[in-house]
C-alpha cells in the first residue's frame, strides 16, 4: 500500500485530504507543524509527500528543498495564493506538481494517483532484471536463487543450486566428479568426490520426472552431461 505524508496545519483540509485518500486506498500520515513534518519526511519512507506552503516552523518551500536533497520521490505543493506557485516555479525546488485552494478532492487524489503510478514506473524501469537460465521445463533464477520444474517451485540447498546451475549453463558438456568437486566446492576443502554423486542424486530426485534421466545424464566412467 502506498504511504503518503501530509504537512498541513488546516486541520479541516488535512482531514479532507487524508479522508478522500484513504477512501481510495492509501495510507495517510498527517503532521501540522513543519519541523515534526520536515522530520518525519526526511527520516521515514513515504511514496509521496503532499505538502502547504505556509506553515508554522518550517514552511513548505524549505521542507520541500531539503526532500529533494535527499529523495526522488514525488511532491505534491498545496498553497492558498495563484501566484505562490509561480515562486514555486521560480525557486525550481523540484516540486512535481501544485494545487491552490480550494481544490476539489478528487482532484487531488487523481494527482496523487498520477504521480504515483508515474513514480513507480520510474523505479520499475531502473531495477535490473533477474539473471535466469531456463531449459526444457526448468526455470532457475540465479538472483533470487530459486528453481521452478515445469511450474512448480523445488528447494534446494546452496551447494545443490549451485551443481545444477553450473550444469545447466554449460549444458552438452562432460564435466568429471573431480571437476565439478573443484568447481562448486572450496579448492581448498579435502573432500570426496562422492559427495558429487550424493549431490547429483539429490538434484535427479527433485528435477527428473521419470527413472530415465532427462537432464543429468551420467557419462560412464566420466562424469556428468547436461542434456541440451
Ligand atoms: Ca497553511
Amino acid at each position: 500500500m502506498s504511504r503518503v505524508l501530509i504537512i498541513e496545519d488546516e486541520d479541516a483540509i488535512a482531514e479532507l485530504e487524508k479522508d478522500y485518500l484513504e477512501l481510495s486506498g492509501f495510507e495517510v500520515e498527517t503532521e501540522n507543524d513543519g519541523m515534526t513534518g520536515l522530520k518525519r519526511a526526511l527520516s521515514e519512507d513515504f511514496d509521496m509527500y503532499i505538502l502547504d506552503l505556509m506553515l508554522p516552523g518550517v514552511d513548505g518551500f524549505e521542507i520541500c528543498r531539503r526532500i529533494r536533497g535527499e529523495k526522488n520521490t514525488p511532491v505534491l505543493m498545496v498553497s492558498a495564493r495563484k501566484d505562490d506557485i509561480d515562486k514555486i516555479r521560480g525557486l525550481g525546488l523540484g516540486a512535481d506538481d501544485y494545487i491552490t485552494k480550494p481544490f476539489s478532492p478528487s482532484e487531488l487524489v487523481a494527482r496523487v494517483k498520477a504521480h504515483l503510478a508515474r513514480y513507480e514506473r520510474l523505479i520499475g524501469s531502473n531495477m535490473p532484471e533477474n539473471d535466469i537460465v531456463e531449459i526444457r521445463g526448468i526455470r532457475i533464477d540465479k538472483t533470487a536463487r530459486r528453481v521452478w520444474i515445469n511450474g512448480e517451485e523445488k528447494q534446494f540447498t546452496t551447494k545443490e543450486f549451485d551443481l545444477l546451475t553450473f550444469l545447466a549453463e554449460n549444458p552438452n558438456h562432460v564435466f568429471t566428479k573431480e571437476e565439478l568437486f573443484r568447481k562448486i566446492w572450496d579448492m581448498e576443502s579435502i573432500g570426496d568426490i562422492a559427495t558429487v554423486t550424493v549431490h547429483i542424486k539429490k538434484i535427479r530426485e527433485k528435477i527428473e520426472m521419470t527413472n530415465k534421466a532427462q537432464y543429468i545424464e551420467t557419462i560412464w566412467g566420466v562424469g556428468y552431461r547436461f542434456k541440451l
